[in-house]
C-alpha cells in the first residue's frame, strides 16, 4: 500500500485521482483537504477513512466535526491545517491538486516534510519554482508532473533523462509544448471583446475546475505552463515552442539534439498523468477511450495568435524578469479571473489588469516566500484601488 495525502480533493484533479485510488484498490489515502466543499470531502472522508482531514474556515471544520464524530478523524482548518495535511508523517506523496498559489506553502512543507510531490498546481512552480526546486533536490524528494502536458513531457523524457531534476542523459534541444487554443482559437480581438463567461467555460476537449478553464480560454494557462516547464525541466524559456494542437490527441512532446522527436499521444483524460505520477515509473491499466488513428483525418498543428492571446508573452516577460514578477504576474491573473467570473470586468480586462499590476512592480530578485507572499499582497492592493474590484 501507498499512503498518499490529496490537498484539494473536492475539484476536478481531487476527484479524479480518488476515483484512481478507487480503481487500484493499493492506496491509502491518509489525508485530505478542501476549501468549502464540506458536503463532499464529509463523503470522501468517510468512504476513504483518511486519519486527517482540513477545511479552509474554523467554522466549517467545527461543523464537520461534529458530522464526523463517529469516525474519529481529525479536523482541521485554515492554512496550518492544510501544511498539516501535506506535511502529514504518513503520507509518503502529496498530490497538490489545490488551485492557485495558495498551493505555495503546503508544498513547501510537503517538501520539508521529505514528501515526494504528485503537482497538479502550477501557479506554485509559477511563483516559487527556484525554491521548490532547489529544496526538492536538497531533499531528494521527487516532483512528478500531474498537469497533462508536463507529464507528457516527463513521459517523453524517460530513458533519456533520469528524472525531472536529474541531469540530462541525452541532450534536449526543444520542447513542444502542446495547447487546444481553447473556446476563442482563430477569434480575432473584437470578436473576444464581448465574451461572456459561460462562453469562455466552454471549453472543447477537457472538462476541468472554473479558473483554469478561464486561464485556458486567455492562454494565460500556456503562459503558466511555459514557466512551469522551465522550472521542471530545467530549460530555458526560448527552448519551450507553444504549439496550437486543437484536437488535444499530442500532448506535448519532446526534440533531441539528433532531430528526433518524441512525443506521448492519447485521448484527453487526466486520469492518465495523474496515474502515472502516481505510481511512476509503473504504468498501469487505465479504464478509457483508446485513441483509433484510423477515424482521425489529420493531426492539426498551428502557431499561436499572441497578440490576441497575451497569455503567453505576458508570462515569458514575467520569467524573464524574473524574482517576484512571476508572483505578480499569476496573482494579477488570479485576481482578474475571479473578477471576471464574477461579471465584474470583461475577459480582455483579464490580460490589462496582468499589464497593470506588472508595471507597477519593482521585482525583487531572490526572492524567499516571505518576499513572495508580500508581492501577492501587493499586487491585490494595487489591483483594487486602479479597477475597484
Ligand atoms: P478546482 O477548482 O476544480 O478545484 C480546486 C480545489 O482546491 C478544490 O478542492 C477546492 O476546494 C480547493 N481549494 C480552493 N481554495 C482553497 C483554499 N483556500 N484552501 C483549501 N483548499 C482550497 O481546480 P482544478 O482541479 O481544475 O485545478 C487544480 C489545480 O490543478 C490548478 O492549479 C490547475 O491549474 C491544475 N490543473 C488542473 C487540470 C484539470 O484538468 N482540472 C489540468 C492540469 C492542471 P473546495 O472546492 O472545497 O472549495
Amino acid at each position: 500500500m501507498k499512503n498518499i495525502s490529496i490537498i484539494g480533493s473536492t475539484g476536478s484533479i481531487g476527484t479524479q485521482a480518488l476515483d484512481i485510488v478507487r480503481a487500484n484498490g493499493d492506496i491509502n489515502v491518509v489525508a485530505l483537504a478542501c476549501g468549502k466543499n464540506i458536503e463532499l470531502i464529509e463523503k470522501q472522508a468517510r468512504e476513504f477513512t483518511p486519519e486527517l482531514v482540513s477545511v479552509m474556515s474554523e467554522e466549517d471544520a467545527e461543523t464537520l466535526r461534529i458530522k464526523l464524530a463517529d469516525t474519529g478523524i481529525n479536523v482541521v482548518s485554515g492554512m496550518k491545517g492544510l501544511c498539516e495535511v501535506a506535511a502529514y508523517d504518513k503520507a509518503e506523496m502529496v498530490l497538490t491538486a489545490i488551485v492557485g498559489m495558495i498551493g505555495v506553502e503546503p508544498t513547501l512543507a510537503a517538501i520539508e516534510a521529505g514528501k515526494d510531490i504528485a503537482l497538479a498546481n502550477k501557479e506554485t512552480l509559477v511563483t516559487a519554482g527556484h525554491l521548490v526546486m532547489k529544496r526538492a533536490a536538497e531533499k531528494g524528494v521527487k516532483i512528478l508532473p500531474v498537469d497533462s502536458e508536463h507529464s507528457a513531457i516527463f513521459q517523453s523524457l524517460q530513458g533519456n533523462r533520469r528524472s525531472c531534476q536529474g541531469e540530462y542523459n541525452n541532450k534536449v534541444s526543444r520542447i513542444l509544448l502542446t495547447a487546444s487554443g481553447g473556446p476563442f482559437r482563430g477569434r480575432s480581438r473584437a470578436d473576444i471583446e464581448n465574451v461572456t463567461v459561460k462562453e469562455a467555460l466552454n471549453h472543447p476537449n477537457w472538462s476541468m475546475g472554473p479558473k483554469i478553464t478561464i486561464d485556458s480560454a486567455s492562454m494565460v494557462n500556456k503562459g503558466l505552463e511555459v514557466i512551469e516547464a522551465h522550472w521542471l525541466f530545467d530549460t530555458a524559456l526560448d527552448d519551450i515552442e507553444v504549439l496550437i494542437q486543437p484536437q488535444s490527441i499530442i500532448h506535448s512532446a519532446v526534440e533531441y539534439e539528433d532531430g528526433a522527436v518524441i512525443a506521448q499521444l492519447g485521448t484527453p483524460d487526466m486520469k492518465l498523468p495523474i496515474q502515472y505520477a502516481f505510481y511512476y515509473p509503473e504504468r498501469r491499466y487505465l479504464a478509457g477511450e483508446r485513441l483509433d488513428f484510423t477515424k482521425i483525418s489529420g493531426i492539426l498543428i498551428e502557431t499561436p495568435d499572441y497578440e490576441t492571446f497575451r497569455g503567453i508573452p505576458l508570462a515569458k516577460e514575467a520569467s524573464r524578469i524574473g524574482g517576484t514578477m512571476p508572483t505578480v504576474m499569476n496573482e494579477a491573473n488570479e485576481h482578474a479571473v475571479a473578477a471576471f467570473l464574477a461579471e465584474k470586468i470583461t475577459f480582455l480586462e483579464i490580460y490589462d489588469m496582468i499589464e497593470y499590476a506588472m508595471s507597477k512592480h519593482t521585482p525583487q530578485q531572490d526572492a524567499d516566500l516571505g518576499a513572495i507572499l508580500a508581492a501577492r499582497d501587493e499586487t491585490d492592493r494595487i489591483l483594487t484601488e486602479r479597477y475597484g474590484v
